[in-house]
């Protein structure tokens, strides 16, 4: 048992080492316009995740000291050449502050245009890698957005941001019996694209009003499993129609819906156009496919009872200042076009961001039985 962990740990440190030496050659050699490529930030991000382990998104002094003693390869390549490849002595600054993988990135990459963003000198991942593109896992998963890019701030800092988790028994009821929300859906032409995030349908069709402001629908779109959750419960599949306001600023609101697996009802919605889900990645959105069937969301409704919040993008750039609503009952999706539909994303499913904190913000709670 000992000898068998013995030699995984030896093999793990010259792996890990070997990597090491890689990453940090290329890093120390960046200058100009060089970018790092997937596969190494990918690398990077692994090695980072190594050194963090208390897992607070930081590395400080004695997590990155733990790792050096736990891999002398790494210990003796950050002793010799790794601290000689770097203007800026990541071990100084170690001592003093935390870490965070962007920083550990820019430390080791001294010569690459990083402070080359907003005034505070932080440029983001995106000065330093080749593709900035968000995704959900790894370095440029949700825990990272806000690293990849200036722009994406509020996905760290924001006081507002969605998805978040509903526990129906902390709600509110809204003063207005009826809500303060209404819908106009009917029947409208469609296209579809997976866009590399989501599968989703630009559709006009009907509108949403909130508090007096109409909506119009612009699209709506999948996560799978369920970004929202019900006392802490994911469901396989959410879809959120996203309505706009014309004319500028541009006002956004979102009506989450969720779905649940079921055989025992008849399922009228997803099957307009679940025979024309796209099988590739588009480029842009002129590679969206015409629906052939005009589709109607009528079936959609809020007298099932609904949940009521301000809210944020759940995607980059994580903006603020949305009008969220929640369906309270989910619709069906049978199991089989659940399956489908995982198959149709590919490497997209899994594509939602973890439940983030109200900080405050009250739920209201519009309940069908009121009325
Ligand atoms: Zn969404």
């Amino acid at each position: 048992m000992g000898c068998t962990q013995s030699k995984h740990d030896a093999s793990e440190d010259a792996s890990n080492g070997t990597m090491l030496q890689a990453v940090l050659g290329h890093l120390g050699q960046l200058d100009g316009d060089a970018k790092l490529d997937h596969t190494t930030m990918s690398i990077v991000y692994d090695i980072f995740k190594d050194m963090d382990k208390d897992s607070d998104g930081t590395v400080d002094k004695s997590e990155f000291e733990k790792f050096l003693s736990t891999h002398p390869a790494a210990k003796t390549l950050w002793e010799g050449e790794g601290k000689a490849s770097m203007s800026r002595s990541l071990k100084d600054a170690i001592a003093d502050e935390r870490l965070s993988f962007y920083e550990l990135v820019a430390a080791f990459a001294p010569e690459a245009p990083h402070h080359a963003g907003d005034a505070s000198g932080i440029g983001g991942l995106e000065s330093l890698i080749s593709d900035a593109a968000w995704g959900y896992r790894g370095y440029n998963g949700p825990e990272n957005w806000a690293l990849l890019s200036p722009k994406n701030k509020l996905a760290a800092t924001g006081k507002e941001q969605c998805p978040v988790d509903i526990l129906p028994s902390t709600c509110v009821p809204c003063p207005a019996v009826d809500g303060d929300a209404s819908l106009a859906y009917g029947v409208g032409p469609g296209t579809i694209l997976n866009n590399g995030h989501t599968i989703q349908v630009n559709w006009k069709g009907g509108s949403m009003s909130v508090g007096g402001t109409t909506f119009e629908a612009a699209q709506f779109h999948f996560h799978t499993a369920s970004e929202t959750t019900i006392r802490g419960m994911q469901y396989p599949l959410e879809m959120h129609v996203v309505h706009v306001t014309p004319g500028e600023p541009m006002r956004i609101a979102v009506l989450a819906v969720l779905f649940e697996t079921r055989t025992d009802v008849e399922e009228v919605f997803l099957s307009q156009f679940f025979d024309q889900l796209p099988s590739h990645v588009a480029h842009d959105q002129d590679d969206a496919e015409t629906l052939t069937r005009p589709v109607d969301l009528s079936s959609i409704s809020l007298d099932g009872g609904y949940y009521r919040l301000r809210g944020s993008l759940t995607t980059p750039p994580c903006t603020e200042g949305l009008e969220w609503s929640v369906l309270a009952s989910p619709l069906p999706i049978l199991p089989a076009q659940l399956e489908t539909f995982r198959k149709a994303l590919g490497k997209t499913v899994r594509n939602f961001r973890p439940t983030q904190p109200l900080n405050g913000r009250t739920i209201t709670w519009v309940c069908a039985c009121q009325a």
